[in-house]
């Protein structure tokens, strides 16, 4: 079976309609496919429509931006969760206006690169008005030349340290979890080897964290993971007992490494997440 439990849509920082983004899903072949857009829910109802058309196994998702210890940045992917419950449409909800006062704020530190307005530049780039991230950000400085490519953008300008980077007041790990059990959602840690800034004992502290808040899966499988993050993460999901999920975390063709439904395939000896969404 071809799983993608990790994508992204206009809705958010994605390119793609959450309809194109189907279609293109089923071109590829996926037989179970979760829209998870960050932080935002809007776009499930029409994926969900698609999706049936297509003849596709669709799981309604998101992924919550979250903070643990002084400032990394965390996501949590919730899997199965009911769109109309009011804990996490109101705890999203209070992320997505923090995401405004912070995205004005990165449009005046990025003010001396002289080249206008950037958060009105950034904004052009995001088709909800409500999400405009570092991403949309990053399309704009590279459509005005600042840089070549999105990821040289990130290392000189968005990342902690640099001029552009304003931390949000995300929420914590074990409210994000909490939401997404509150609505029914299974809570996937995401993409965990990018959170490379963890020290080691860091990162157990993030999984007892994350374990004791109810979090159940881990993304072994992840387009940020080469074999070797693939192998370190499956044996942390042995160990620990999580079950393992599979995501491209696929953005737009330009920018992702890995296609939608162009996963690796889960090592052996792990319980598929899917199995408990099936
Ligand atoms: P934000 O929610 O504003 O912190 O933005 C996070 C988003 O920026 C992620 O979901 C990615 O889509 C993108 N992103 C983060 N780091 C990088 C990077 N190094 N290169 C390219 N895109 C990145
Ligand atoms: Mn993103
Ligand atoms: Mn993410
Ligand atoms: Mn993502």
């Amino acid at each position: 079976m071809k799983v993608d439990l990790h994508t992204h849509s206009c809705v958010s920082d994605g390119t793609l309609s959450p309809s194109e983004l189907v279609e293109r899903a089923a071109n590829h072949g996926v037989d179970m496919l979760a829209l998870t857009d960050h932080d935002e829910l809007s776009g499930l109802k029409e994926a969900a429509r698609a999706a049936v058309q297509k003849g596709i196994r669709f799981i309604p998702g998101v992924e919550v931006s979250a903070v643990f210890g002084m400032d990394e940045s965390i996501h949590i992917v919730g899997l199965g969760v009911d769109t109309g419950n009011k804990v996490l449409r109101s705890g999203l909800e209070k992320i997505r206006q923090g995401r405004a006062l912070r995205a004005a704020r990165m449009g005046k530190a990025l003010a001396w690169l002289g080249i206008g307005d950037v958060y009105e530049g950034a904004k052009r780039f995001a088709r909800n008005p409500e999400l405009v991230n570092r991403a949309h950000f990053a399309r704009y400085l590279v459509s005005k030349k600042v840089m070549p490519d999105i990821g040289t953008v990130f290392q000189h300008y968005l990342v902690p340290g640099k001029p552009g980077y304003v931390e949000h007041e995300w929420v914590s790990v074990n409210e994000a979890v909490s939401w997404i059990r509150a609505a029914g959602g299974i809570a996937v840690l995401a993409h965990p080897g990018r959170y490379r800034r963890l020290s080691s004992d860091d990162m157990s502290a993030l999984l007892d964290t994350f374990i004791i808040s109810g979090g159940e899966a881990i993304e072994v499988v992840s387009s940020a993971h080469g074999q070797e993050e693939i192998s370190r993460f499956s044996g942390i999901a042995r160990r620990l007992n999580l079950m393992a999920s599979v995501g491209s975390d696929f953005h737009c063709e330009r920018e992702s490494r890995v296609d939608i439904g162009h996963c690796a395939p889960l090592p052996p000896g792990l319980e598929p997440v899917w199995s408990r969404l099936t």
